[in-house]
């Protein structure tokens, strides 16, 4: 990296698998540059929040979600929850505020960390930031994507969800986007500057009160710092999607499905909304690195080609021995929409046969709640302790899991991001390619934009992050077997997209 660095490259791709030291070589390669190159403003980020937040970043003073910091005034509160955009001195324990005090130390210090999405909101980071570090980069190319993701304000008439998405894509249809946005980005400051005005009356009115404040005070305190993010970040959503727009990058008009809180029945009820989205984030990646002398993008699967073709690439070798983490493609049935059916009983079947060759504890990938559901049905009556995950039960389900013996954990979206180390964790399955939903709208759109690239490139992508999941440093050890029997044909078509370090440790049954 360092070669690269002094090469004048902008853009360093570094290619490093689990358990290579991608966070430590980052760390290295920023204190080297800070003590021996004297680089100023060097920031380590990850667009995946548990890394900044629960990963070990050595001594770099970081800042994470306001929700982590206890507050001091308002009992019950987080920063988060905080009525004041600054610290404010007559206030309570303001002047102890851990959420403050860890900000102030952040911005004293040269080499720091934070989430990729704080960098993209904070406009001084932006504008100080020399060298940008990101690790897990993978999904880097999503998160510059919603960064520009809008939400329309259309009317329709409430039917069901159905009907509903199809008088939005005829509303969709007849919108002028672009006087759209302008008009909305009116009324966005319009409220902006109200809400403020607001904000600093009810402030007047509380601080050097030198009483305790009433509940309702508190919370009216919040409310109104609550508004005031609302509009603060859609308008800068809407700004970025207006520059966007001019620049001619590649949009669509979709509709996307999504749980909302109804406030007459009190409860999450899903529905289906209008959205304003990008296609391409080659100009948001622009964006990114117009002002910074150098980025590295470190991931075991790298995303850099849907970046750009601008960067310089690193590889690491993989360094656990490719017996302590085969791959095993042995296929049961191909698990697509009918498919799935037919395969359910076989792939607990074989699901069990290979539980029962450790007896320890078991991670199935199944890609949606349907597929879960499905191969529990049967995989219940062969196995005493399988537990399946249920929407909005995501965290509860894994931890009960990992405290349990002997047990089999069904789960969904756990690709990536979940680090099941050492002897517990001897076996790993892919019951279910996880190919994004054909059925969605902007996925529709990308497809026809860049002919699949998209597509497969993320599907490649997770079925490698989930090939990972349970070895982890060169001393563990596991198998992973793959049984969906669409990985085949999804191999032969995409080969390229696939890491050689995954191919071969692949064997094919
Ligand atoms: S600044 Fe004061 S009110 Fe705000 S979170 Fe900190 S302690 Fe609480």
């Amino acid at each position: 990296m360092l070669k690269s660095w002094e090469s004048g490259s902008k853009i360093i791709d570094l290619n490093a698998p689990t358990a290579a030291g991608k966070t430590l070589n980052l760390y290295v390669f920023g204190k080297v540059l800070e003590k021996e190159y004297f680089v100023s403003n060097i920031l380590f980020t990850s667009p995946q929040v548990s890394l900044i937040q629960e990963g070990n970043l050595f001594d770099l003073p970081k800042i994470v979600g306001k929700h982590n910091y206890k507050c001091l005034g308002i009992p019950g509160y987080t920063a988060e929850d905080c009525p004041f955009g600054s610290r404010e001195p007559g206030f309570a324990r303001c002047s102890e505020c851990p959420y403050r005090i860890a900000k102030a130390a952040f911005k004293k210090a040269n080499f720091r960390a934070t989430t990729f999405a704080r960098y993209q909101v904070d406009p001084s980071l932006y504008l100080d930031t020399k060298v940008l570090e990101v690790d897990e980069s993978t999904n880097l190319p999503n998160a510059l994507l919603d960064s520009a993701t809008i939400k329309l304000n259309i009317a329709v008439k409430k039917t069901n969800l159905a009907e509903r998405k199809e008088l939005l894509k005829k509303e969709l249809l007849k919108l002028d986007i672009k006087d759209y946005l302008n008009e909305y980005s009116q009324v966005l400051q319009k409220k902006l500057k109200e809400v403020t005005i607001n904000c600093k009356d009810v402030r007047k009115d509380i601080i050097g009160a030198n009483r305790k404040l009433t509940a309702r005070e508190t919370k009216m305190l919040s409310k109104v710092r609550k508004e005031y993010s609302y509009y603060r970040n859609n308008l800068d959503s809407c700004n970025q999607a207006l520059r966007y727009l001019s620049l001619e990058v590649p949009y669509v008009l979709t509709t996307d499905n999504e749980e909302v809180f109804n406030v007459s029945t009190r409860r999450k009820e899903l529905t289906v909304s209008p959205y304003f989205k990008l296609l391409d984030c080659k100009v948001p990646f622009a964006d990114l690195v117009a002002k910074l002398d150098c980025v590295v993008l470190a991931s075991g699967t790298p995303t850099t080609e849907l970046l750009t073709n601008k960067a310089i690439s690193v590889d690491v070798m993989h360094p656990i021995p490719i017996d302590r983490r085969t791959i095993y493609y042995d296929p049961v049935g191909a698990m697509t929409k009918d498919g799935r059916f037919r395969f359910a009983k076989p792939m607990a079947k074989k699901i069990s046969q290979l539980h029962d060759m450790f007896s320890e504890k078991t991670i199935v990938h199944c890609g949606n709640y349907q597929i879960a559901n499905l191969i529990n049905e049967h995989l219940c009556r062969l196995q005493p302790n399988v537990l399946v995950q249920f929407p909005g039960e995501r965290n509860e389900v894994l931890k009960h899991w990992m405290r349990l013996d002997n047990a089999i954990f069904l789960s969904v979206a756990f690709e990536q991001g979940l680090n099941l180390e050492g002897p517990e964790y001897p076996m790993n399955i892919v019951a279910k390619v996880p190919f994004p939903n054909l059925g969605d709208d902007w996925i529709q759109a990308r497809n026809k934009y860049d002919n699949y690239m998209w597509y497969s490139k993320t599907v490649a992508i997770q079925v490698q992050q989930a090939c990972g999941r349970t070895t982890r440093t060169p001393k563990d050890n596991s198998m992973t077997y793959i049984l969906d029997g669409s990985f085949g044909p999804l191999l032969a078509r995409n080969k390229n997209l696939f890491q050689k370090w995954f191919l071969d440790a692949l064997v094919i049954c």
